[in-house]
């Protein structure tokens, strides 16, 4: 892997969490299967549950929100990344069901992209769920409603 370090600032950021035991998947699939030789990070227990008031206290969500868009704006970040995972520790002491668990996750990476597409209308925001399959990392496209799309009646309440 190139490690030498770069002059120019990357224009993609990704939002995940910092869970060791997949860090070195997601990045080998943003850089391998999503085309991103480097971007910024912004790596949290929990990854993109910071762009959700429920998960923290209003002090956190400030202080994430405040980070990311100054990344947004001093790099000229186009595209966002975001990556949840199974098994996450930040959602499992909420000692919730792995079925809701999946749900909570999916909708918090959607309220995270309205958060963003509100603060920054120009990004190219995307959702992956990475999921544990025979002990191989698997990563699902997450379908994200588009900006003016209202959410669906029957939307769960999590
Ligand atoms: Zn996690």
């Amino acid at each position: 892997m190139e490690s030498r370090s770069r002059a120019e600032f990357a224009h993609t950021l990704a939002i995940y969490c910092s869970d060791g035991r997949f860090a070195p998947a997601c990045e080998q699939f943003i850089q391998q299967a999503l085309g991103e030789a480097w971007y910024d990070r912004f790596t949290v227990p929990g990854g993109a549950a910071w762009l959700c008031l429920d998960a923290l206290d209003l002090c956190q969500f400030e202080i994430a929100r405040r980070h990311i868009s100054f990344l947004v704006k001093a790099h000229g970040i186009q595209r966002v990344i975001l990556i949840a995972h199974q098994h996450c520790g930040f959602y499992e002491q909420r000692c919730l069901s792995p079925e809701r668990i999946e749900q909570k996750q999916k909708a918090d990476l959607q309220a995270a992209t309205c958060l963003l597409r509100e603060e920054h209308p120009c990004l190219k925001i995307e959702a992956y769920y990475l999921r544990v399959d025979k002990e191989q990392p698997c990563f699902e496209r997450v379908t994200l409603r588009k900006p003016d799309e209202p959410p669906p009646l029957s939307a769960p309440q999590v």
